[in-house]
């Protein structure tokens, strides 16, 4: 969400006129845009402004603003903590940023949060502009009406609210025009999507897997209260909708569970985990997970290593519970010892590890749909062109080839797995009868 935010604020900014530059050290104006998820992400914030302010003794023009969940849980706070500092803006600011910059270059110092009316909200998504390659993000809603009691989202990106289905569409289009080929529609619960005029997510989805050139549709993220049997059909239905779906759990315990107010059970999760992979049994499965909420004991902890058991996520984003600013977790009785929360969190972590290892060993020998996205960052010693793209199950694969296939869904089977990616090579004859293991020779 963060990336394609900062995507919005360079668009806006380069209509009136600015120039992306290459590096920090030759820019006049610098927007960090940031997020208060854990309180991690934050001291990081801190840390990167005050390393900016005595970077501004050297260049007093230079202009430094915050923008983003930090920009909004702390407004002027931060213009005091930080006297370098020139701008302030907030997650609803993002079509106003060109004005305001225009005021800090005049010599304003200026702190803008708080809500919107929903019209200016909307607006503020036009116009567009992307980083070049091949997938892409398009936001479909903002903000977040599910209050789960640790997180600092609906506070900082207020109430949900949808764009409509032809702004979607239109935006989509485009993209396609301008030669993007996978696109990820992103909000924070995506599945609660409904427009003005009623329309679902599946229905959603298949207007934008419907439209011509969309190679592949993704979305993130969804939350497990929300995951209708439409959606789950939608998995068979849709050809060219991946098959990987984030289905964050944050806790095996239904203790945890209503602590956090998440809505739903283990069974529940479970239960639906079941009939995604009953409608699509090659479907890619991954969560993210909270470890060490407060109350958290050892038994409840079990519980959530039974859920990865039983589950057997293909990869899971997980961290220690980090108490945030306003929300009602902060207050709870019973936080975890900081040595309990890192223990389990790596127990949890390398089981999960395992699992994930032993699901990719699976997948080689076959033959899986690759979408090239580009030149491997890490490429082999070799001379032949090293690329990388992902499965449809978000997998990531590096393989020999010819930069022409940049674009293009290739069938690639897969001859190396390890935690983190995949190897293989081109699959000339799509018609092999026999799947067997080769070499990547590069
Ligand atoms: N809307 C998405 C998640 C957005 S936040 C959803 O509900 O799935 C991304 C992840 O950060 C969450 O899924 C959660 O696992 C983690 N997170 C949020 N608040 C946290 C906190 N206070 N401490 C630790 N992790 C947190
Ligand atoms: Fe935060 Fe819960 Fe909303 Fe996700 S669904 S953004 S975790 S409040």
């Amino acid at each position: 969400m963060n990336e394609r935010d900062s995507e919005r604020v360079a668009a806006w900014l380069t209509r009136e006129g600015h120039v992306p530059s290459a590096d920090e050290s030759g820019a006049d104006l610098i927007i960090i845009n940031t997020c208060s998820i854990r309180k991690k992400a934050e001291d990081k914030v801190y840390s990167l402004v005050g390393r900016l302010e005595k970077e501004k003794q050297k260049r007093p023009r230079l202009i430094l603003a915050v923008a983003g969940c930090v920009a909004e849980q702390e407004g002027e706070n931060l213009l005091r903590r930080f006297p370098g500092l020139n701008l302030v803006f907030g997650t609803h600011q993002v079509g106003r940023v060109a004005g305001l910059v225009a005021k800090a270059q005049a010599g304003e110092r200026i702190s803008l949060v708080g809500p919107l009316p929903d019209a200016d909200r909307l607006a503020g998504y036009l116009p567009f502009h992307r980083a070049p390659g091949v997938s892409t993000f398009v936001t479909i809603m903002e903000g977040c009406d599910n209050w789960c009691s640790y997180c600092v989202v609906p506070a900082l990106r207020g109430r949900e609210l949808c764009r409509p289905p032809e702004e979607i569409s239109g935006e989509i289009r485009s993209l396609v025009e301008a030669g993007y080929r996978e696109v990820t529609l992103i909000g924070q619960n995506v599945n609660s999507y409904r427009s003005g005029n009623g329309l679902s997510f599946p229905g959603l989805l298949k207007l934008a897997a419907g439209i011509p050139g969309v190679s592949r549709l993704r979305f993130a993220t969804s939350h497990p209260k929300d995951l209708s049997p439409e959606l789950i059909r939608a998995f068979a239905e849709i050809p060219n909708l991946a098959r990987h779906i984030h289905l964050p759990a944050q806790s095996g315990s239904n203790r945890v569970l209503a602590a956090m107010n998440r809505r739903y059970t283990r069974e529940d999760y479970l239960d639906k985990v079941e009939r995604l992979r009953a409608a699509c049994p090659d479907i890619a499965i991954t969560t993210d997970m909270i470890i060490g909420f407060p109350g958290e004991d050892e038994p409840d902890f079990r519980q959530t290593m039974d859920l990865l058991e039983k589950a057997r996520f293909d990869g899971s984003f997980s961290f220690v519970f980090s108490p945030r600013p306003g929300t009602r977790a902060a207050d709870l009785p019973g936080p975890v010892e900081n040595a309990d929360g890192k223990r389990r969190l790596k127990i949890f972590q390398d089981r999960q590890d395992e699992i994930t290892e032993e699901i990719n060993r699976a997948l080689v020998g076959r033959v899986h749909e690759v979408l090239i996205e580009g030149i491997n960052p890490r490429p082999c010693a070799g001379k032949c062109a090293s690329l990388s793209g992902r499965t449809s199950g978000n997998k990531i694969v590096h393989l020999p080839g010819s930069l022409d296939l940049i674009g293009k869904i290739t069938p690639v089977r897969i001859t190396e797995a390890a935690i983190h990616s995949l190897r293989g090579t081109i699959e000339d004859n799509l018609v092999s009868p026999e799947p067997g293991p080769k070499e990547a020779k590069c």
